[in-house]
């Protein structure tokens, strides 16, 4: 593999133009979409336009005119294109913690007897952590989360469980779940399932109605492009939506918020799922970035994601300098998801020294350099350029400096 060949995948990539539809930042490689991607020119576009007239001029008329009330639902309509969901069963709102105290709260009481909720050790923390909450809340008689390693799931599938919650894609490792064997097997024994699709929405050609799922979750500025705290989505399956009851029960998820009832009534479908005032110029702005995926053959798209890490991959290995990266993400595409995770006891100042030089990975703790692929707007190139970087700032030790071993806030 030589810088020519390199070349050659970028002009016969047929998503090359999407990198047009970004501000991609100048003598920046951005390996973090799966982080914070960036910016849609359209969503900024939308951003002005939401400011300056919808806000600016036309204010209260807005919630009509301009479809702000109708936003949670069309918004994720969009989203349900993208994970194989069909309408009527996905709405944009909230953060994905928040949907997951909603979303297994409801499901406790739709298992009467079933006080579990089972889930992967290694699953990204506010999940445990919701779970956590409702734990301390309900009392272990009512919740009770159990944790087990990837390969415990199984045998743990027992009568006593109401919740199987997974991540499809693991946040650190990138390794992806089966998600039509799993729900599946948690089904033969009546557990609902839930999946976390904060790593794969956007990236990954997600089937969640064709799987069977029950409950899905993911976030809106990861490889959905919303921008920074962009609201997160939910997915109910239809056959469970008149049985869904969920303890924040706020006007928006009132069947009538205007009639300014007493007494809540939930709405019909997904809208039941509303807590408070939608923050409209955050979900407008993912709005406008969904539009990016117009006319996306999300196949393709999952065809260069796994293109762009295999390539990042056998570079690594031919850079004698890079032999102490420990790959710890799946060699085999089936089982890998959009990024790649090296383990190395100096990841942190790795990773500022590649960010220094113009790389935009991430560290993830202990020991994780993360580094994960947008379809849409990187190119072959920039991963090319990405090794030999990264292969530089070994080979002279440049990540030893006094500057890169400084720990901010977010790290
Ligand atoms: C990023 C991420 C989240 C974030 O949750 P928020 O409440 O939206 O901040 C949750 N779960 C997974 C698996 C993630 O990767």
């Amino acid at each position: 593999m030589n810088n020519r060949d390199v070349l050659q995948l970028d002009q016969s990539d047929p998503l090359a133009s999407r990198r047009g539809q970004f501000i991609v930042p100048d003598k920046t490689v951005y390996l973090d979409g799966n982080s914070l991607g960036c910016l849609p020119v359209v969503s900024r576009q939308r951003a002005q336009e939401v400011i300056d007239q919808q806000w600016g001029q036309d204010l209260i008329t807005s919630w009509n005119r301009h479809g702000w009330i109708d936003l949670p639902v069309t918004v994720g309509e969009k989203i349900a294109a993208l994970i194989g969901a069909a309408a009527g069963q996905t709405i944009c709102c909230d953060s994905i913690s928040v949907n997951l105290f909603k979303i297994l709260s409801a499901a406790l009481v739709m298992r009467p007897g079933r006080n579990l909720i089972l889930s992967q050790r290694n699953n990204f923390p506010t999940d445990l952590y919701m779970a956590q909450g409702l734990q301390a809340l309900l009392g272990k008689d009512t919740c009770e989360l159990h944790l087990v390693d990837d390969d415990e799931i199984a045998p743990q599938l027992t009568d006593r469980v109401a919740m199987l919650m997974l991540s499809h894609v693991n946040f650190r490792t990138g390794r992806i779940s089966d998600m039509q064997r799993m729900t599946e097997q948690a089904h033969q024994k009546g557990i609902l399932v839930l999946w976390d699709l904060a790593h794969s929405a956007g990236v990954y050609p997600v089937e969640l109605d064709q799987c069977q799922v029950d409950f899905a979750v993911g976030c809106g500025y990861k490889y959905l492009n919303g921008g920074p705290g962009a609201p997160a989505f939910a997915y109910i399956a239809k056959r469970h939506q008149h049985t869904f009851h969920q303890p924040l029960s706020g006007w928006m998820g009132h069947k009538a918020p205007f009639e300014f009832d007493v007494e809540y009534l939930p709405a019909d479908g997904m809208s039941r799922l509303l807590v408070g005032t939608p923050p409209i110029i955050s979900m407008s702005v993912l709005d406008a970035a969904l539009d990016v995926f117009n006319d996306t053959d999300m196949k393709q798209v999952r065809e260069k994601s796994l293109g762009l890490s295999s390539l990042f991959m056998r570079l690594v290995e031919q850079y004698e300098e890079l032999a102490e990266l420990i790959c710890i993400s799946p060699a085999d595409d089936v089982e890998r998801g959009s990024q790649l995770a090296y383990r190395h006891p100096h990841a942190f100042a790795i990773c500022q020294a590649l960010i220094a030089h113009g790389v935009v990975a991430d560290f993830r703790a202990p020991d994780i350099l993360r580094a994960g692929f947008s379809p849409l707007y990187l190119r072959y190139a920039d991963i090319w350029h990405s090794v030999e970087t990264l292969a530089q700032i070994m080979r002279q030790e440049l990540w030893r400096d006094e500057r890169y071993q400084q720990r901010s806030k977010v790290t």
